[in-house]
């Protein structure tokens, strides 16, 4: 075999990964597509250190959330990469949100994250700017730059000899006796091939098209396209906010409701929406005629908050494997030997709280292949 094992994709988890089997194994070699990392979902999403709040208990996302937290601050400070644990207060404005974030606290226990209820004079006093009745205040929940920490997996990457190959697309996996052939097409259109004794598809957005190449398709596993716009809030207002604000879930919201993102440079994001595209397409426009309805959702907490105080940002795209309307689903992370690809390791649905976890997620992914 060519290489020992192959990874698909240098979006955060691949490279996490990476980093990881690279100081384990001769061989290790990860594909990209575009000419650098980090070009897709991984530089497109809200960059918070999440605590671990909304999972279901004993999910992998509950799981890898909870232990990829603790990861990642301590890897942060090991390599000086820029982070701010500077905590979350999710909102009650009215009295029937105060008994949900009296649940919400509950739930939050079971999965290992204790929270403090703190009333309307604490809340003043952190977020002077912010109208809450109470608040559920959430101290392990941070942010970080995403471009630094994937620029440091990569240096360590190849400082351990692990080879990157960027600008090669994955267009084949042939099945061998002991391993796989993997077909690639790169920037000028040639194509050539090696051979592996393992591959890992972290393929992000299209995770289920890789997993197909290898003759592993399942409806229930294809990825639908789910987009989240963000819009900005202008200086100086953005000075107004220090930490993370997010309105109390409600049951007719998809998602957990466009919040307030902090970022490591000062600048201040509202957003993610949630918006399942018809077809699986990159579409990154950001929609000017929302403007109105991010600003009405979140004026009831920010009440200082003007229309023309936003401007549009940015957007990512989730890999959902749960079609609009339907429960979230967990992520899936398989050894796919049941399946009758040994040494196949696919993982797809690979949205919130990825980046969070993605230590956790090389860690999960290393003891599969040990087994
Ligand atoms: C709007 C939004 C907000 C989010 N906010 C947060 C947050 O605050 N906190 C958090 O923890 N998580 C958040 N997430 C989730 C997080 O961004 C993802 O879980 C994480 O970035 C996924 O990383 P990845 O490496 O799996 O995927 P990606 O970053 O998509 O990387 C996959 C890579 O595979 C490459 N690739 C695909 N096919 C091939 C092929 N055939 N050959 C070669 N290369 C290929 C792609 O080019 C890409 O670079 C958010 C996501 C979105 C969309």
């Amino acid at each position: 075999m060519d290489a020992d094992i192959t990874i698909i994709g240098a979006g955060v988890i691949g490279l996490a990964i990476g980093e990881n089997l690279s100081a384990n194994y001769k061989n290790v070699f990860l594909i990209e597509k575009h000419p650098s990392f980090g070009q897709e979902t991984s530089s497109r999403n809200s960059e918070v250190i999440h605590a671990g709040i909304y999972y279901p208990k004993d999910s992998l996302k509950a799981k890898l959330c909870v232990e990829g937290k603790t990861l990642l601050y301590e890897y942060c400070r090991k390599y000086d990469i820029p982070y701010n644990n500077c905590g979350k207060l999710i909102v009650a404005t009215s009295p029937e949100e105060i008994s949900v974030i009296e649940g919400l606290k509950e739930k939050a226990l079971k999965n290992g994250v204790n929270l403090d209820i703190i009333d309307k004079d604490q809340v003043a006093s952190m977020e002077p700017a912010v109208f809450a009745l109470k608040a559920l205040f959430s101290p392990t929940t941070g942010i970080v730059d995403t471009h630094s920490l994937m620029k440091r997996f990569e240096t360590n990457i190849l400082n351990n000899e692990g080879q990157i190959v960027y600008g090669s697309e994955v267009t084949g996996i042939r099945k061998l006796d002991h391993g796989y052939e993997v077909s690639l097409t790169d920037s000028d259109k040639k194509h050539f091939s090696f051979t592996s004794r393992i591959i890992i598809n972290s393929a992000g957005l299209t995770s289920d098209k890789v997993s197909e190449m290898a003759g592993l398709s399942d409806e229930k596993l294809s990825i639908n396209f789910c987009k989240g716009e963000y819009f900005r809030i202008n200086p100086p207002k953005n000075r107004l906010i220090n930490r993370l604000i997010y309105p109390v879930p409600h049951p007719e919201m998809e998602g957990i409701g466009i919040h307030v993102t902090v970022d490591m440079g000062g600048g201040v994001k509202l957003g993610p929406d949630v918006t399942y595209l018809s077809s699986n397409v990159y579409d990154y426009k950001v929609t000017p005629s929302k403007q109105e309805i991010f600003w009405k959702s979140v004026k009831i907490f920010l009440p200082f908050l003007e229309y023309e105080d936003l401007t549009p940002e940015m957007a990512g795209i989730r890999p959902k494997t749960q079609k609009k309307g339907e429960p979230i689903r967990d992520f899936y992370i398989e050894e796919e030997s049941s399946r009758g690809c040994k040494g196949f390791i696919n993982l797809i649905g690979m949205e919130s709280p990825g980046l969070t976890s993605c230590i956790a997620i090389a860690n999960h992914v290393s003891k599969l292949i040990r087994k």
